[in-house]
C-alpha cells in the first residue's frame, strides 16, 4: 500500500479488528480501540489549561462557581462587583453618537460582507491617525491589524511570538488572558512582580533577573488592570531602557488608555516606539463601554520598523487571515488571620455570595493569592450597598466579634 493511502486509513480498522495507522492505540477485542492516543493524559501546560485546572487560568470560570453559592434569592438583589460589565447599567451607555454611526452603516448595506482578515482599510487609516495624534511619529494604515476585541489582540499577539524553547515575562497581578493564551501555545510565561507600595509599578530589577537569552518579549497592562494604576512618563522611560538592554518587544496592553483616575495623565508606550519596538493593544470595549462590538486593534508602534524587518508583522497579517470583561477597581487585601472559618479569597467570595448575595472576583484568578477585586462599573447606589454588604459579612466573621460573643 502507497504511503498516503495508509494515510487515509489511519483511524480505521482493518478487517481483523486490528486498528493501523496513527490515531489509534490497542484494540481491545470488540473491534473498539482500547485507548484512543489523543485522549492520553498529558502533563503540558497546555494540556492543563484545557483539562481540569481551567478554573485556574479562567475568571468566567471562577466567576461562576462564586455565582452557584448564591442560594435562594432573597429580598435583595445580588450584587455582581466582579464582573466589569458596566454596558449592562442604563448609567453605562455608550454615546448616541457612536450607536448612530454603527446603525448607519448597517443601513447602507454594505457592511454585511466578511472585512479584509486585518480590517477595513478605512478604520485603520482612521485608528492610525486617532493614535498618532499621542505619539512622536505618524502611523500608517499598515500599522494598525484590527481584531473581534482586545482578546483576539491578545490571541494574535501571543500566538505569533510563541516558539517552542522561548518565554514571555507577565505582569503579577495580571490579566489572566495572557497566561491562558500561552498555555494553549505552550509558551513558556514568567512573572515579575507589580508592587503595591509602589502605585503597583512594575518590579524593574526582578524583570533584568528573570529574563534570559529566550526571553523575548513583556507585557504592560497601562492603565492597570486590575489595579487601576496608571503609569508615569519616568517610568515607562524606565521599563522601555530595560526591554532594550534585554533585547525584547513589549506588548502594551492600553485597553484602558484614556481612562484614569483624577489628574494622572496616560502615557502610550508607542512614545518610547524608537527605544524599543512595542505592540499596543486596545479595543472599544471599555472606554466605549460596548464590550459586545467586538472591536480591537494591534498597533505596531515601532518607528525603526524592527517589527517589519524580524518578519513579526508579517506573522501578525497571516495570523489574521485565518471573546471577554472589567472597568476599574480597588484591591482590598484580605486578612484572613482576622477572618473565622475562611480559608481563602475563593472561600470567601463563595461565603458572601451565599450570605450577602454580593459577588467578588478573587484576587486568586489574576495572581494574587487572597486579594479581592471589587469593580467599580456598577451604578454608584449598588456599589455603596455592595460595600455595605461586605463590611457587614466582615463584621459577622470577626474572630474577635467571635471571642466576644458579638
Ligand atoms: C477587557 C480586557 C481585554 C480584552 O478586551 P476585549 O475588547 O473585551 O476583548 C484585554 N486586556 C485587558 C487588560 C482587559 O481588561
Amino acid at each position: 500500500m502507497a504511503p498516503t493511502q495508509q494515510n487515509g486509513h489511519a483511524a480505521v480498522e482493518n478487517g481483523n479488528g486490528k486498528a493501523h495507522g496513527d490515531a489509534v492505540c490497542v484494540e481491545n477485542g470488540n473491534g473498539h480501540p482500547k485507548a484512543w492516543r489523543f485522549a492520553r493524559a498529558g502533563s503540558s501546560v497546555k494540556e492543563r489549561a484545557m483539562a481540569g485546572e481551567g478554573d485556574k487560568i479562567s475568571i468566567r470560570a471562577v466567576r461562576f462557581k462564586i455565582m452557584a453559592s448564591v442560594e435562594e434569592r432573597g429580598p435583595r438583589p445580588v450584587l455582581p462587583l466582579a464582573h466589569g460589565d458596566p454596558s449592562v447599567f442604563p448609567a453605562f451607555r455608550t454615546a448616541v453618537e457612536a450607536e448612530d454611526a454603527v446603525a448607519a452603516a448597517l443601513h447602507t448595506g454594505q457592511s454585511n460582507c466578511y472585512a479584509a482578515g486585518v480590517g477595513l482599510p478605512a478604520a485603520r487609516r482612521a485608528l492610525a491617525e486617532h493614535l498618532s495624534h499621542d505619539l512622536p511619529y505618524k502611523l500608517t494604515t499598515d500599522d494598525i491589524f484590527l481584531t473581534a476585541g482586545g482578546t483576539q489582540a491578545i490571541e494574535v499577539v501571543i500566538s505569533v511570538l510563541a516558539k517552542p524553547g522561548t518565554n514571555i515575562l507577565l505582569p503579577k497581578p495580571g490579566y489572566p488572558n495572557y497566561e491562558a493564551r500561552a498555555a494553549f501555545n505552550n509558551f513558556e510565561v514568567r512573572h515579575f512582580d507589580l508592587v503595591p507600595e509602589k502605585g503597583w509599578e512594575i518590579d524593574v530589577d526582578s524583570l533584568e533577573a528573570i529574563a534570559d537569552e529566550n526571553t523575548t518579549a513583556m507585557v504592560l497592562i497601562n492603565p492597570n488592570n486590575p489595579c487601576g494604576s496608571v503609569y508615569s512618563h519616568q517610568h515607562l522611560a524606565k521599563v522601555a531602557e530595560v526591554a532594550r538592554k534585554l533585547g525584547i518587544l513589549i506588548i502594551s496592553d492600553e485597553v484602558y488608555g484614556n481612562l484614569v483616575f483624577g489628574s494622572s495623565p496616560f502615557i502610550p508606550m508607542g512614545v518610547f516606539g524608537h527605544v524599543v519596538p512595542v505592540l499596543t493593544i486596545g479595543s472599544l470595549s471599555k472606554r466605549w463601554i460596548v464590550p459586545g462590538w467586538r472591536l480591537g486593534w494591534v498597533a505596531a508602534c515601532d518607528p525603526n520598523k524592527i517589527l517589519q524587518t524580524s518578519k513579526i508583522t508579517a506573522s501578525i497579517t497571516n495570523f489574521l487571515n485565518v471573546s471577554t470583561d472589567p472597568a476599574t477597581f480597588i484591591q482590598v487585601k484580605l486578612n484572613l488571620y482576622l477572618l473565622e472559618g475562611i480559608q481563602d479569597d475563593v472561600d470567601f467570595c463563595c461565603q458572601l455570595a451565599k450570605e450577602e448575595s454580593v459577588i467578588l472576583c478573587p484576587g486568586s484568578v489574576l495572581g494574587m493569592e487572597n486579594w479581592v477585586r471589587i469593580t467599580f462599573a456598577i451604578d454608584s447606589s449598588s456599589l455603596l450597598d455592595g460595600l455595605k454588604r461586605i463590611k457587614s459579612f466582615c463584621e459577622r466573621h470577626n474572630k474577635k466579634n467571635l471571642l466576644n460573643g458579638f
